[in-house]
């Protein structure tokens, strides 16, 4: 069975622009008008979500070290399937898919848990598309990445 890692965030700061917030009225794409240079200005009082995230680079070892968020284009938000198998929506906010070290590395983990790709920045996302269901490579490609402002 794999251990956990505990993984640090370090200057990423994806999820503070990459996902739609409800809870702080951030629409998908934008960075949270609450971001500030050294992070959260609301820390202390900060929602729940926001207290409670972790992507799933920082916690799941199946995700490789060097994949963290900023460095490599994705968010990986972790989840369950109506199913209960385990799950992870990633969401491209750069124009990364189409690179086949990539596809090749998110092959081998939709070997390993459920791969979603997201271009809504939600969680769950309204319109789920399963890696396994996208025929190759260019289609990836054509899926491009969230906009982000
Ligand atoms: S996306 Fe992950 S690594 Fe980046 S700031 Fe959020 S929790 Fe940390
Ligand atoms: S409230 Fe703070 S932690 Fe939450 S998205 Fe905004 S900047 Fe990030």
């Amino acid at each position: 069975m794999s251990t956990g890692v505990n993984r640090e965030c370090g200057e990423c700061r994806v999820c503070c622009i990459a996902p739609k917030i409800t809870e702080v009225a951030k629409p998908a794409g934008t960075p949270c008008r609450h971001l500030c240079a050294t992070g959260c200005s609301i820390h202390d009082s900060k929602p729940a979500v926001c207290r409670e995230f972790l992507c799933a680079w920082r916690v799941m070892p199946e995700i490789d070290e060097s994949w963290r968020p900023d460095r490599i284009g994705l968010l990986g938000i972790f989840g369950l399937t109506d199913t209960g198998k385990r799950a992870v929506q990633f969401i491209p906010f750069r124009n990364v898919l189409g690179f086949p070290s990539i596809g090749k590395e998110l092959r081998r983990l939709a070997s390993v848990f459920e791969v979603w790709i997201g271009l809504s920045g939600e969680w769950p996302p309204s319109r789920r598309l399963r890696l396994n269901d996208l025929p190759n490579r260019s289609a990836w490609r054509k899926i491009g990445a969230l906009q982000t402002t």
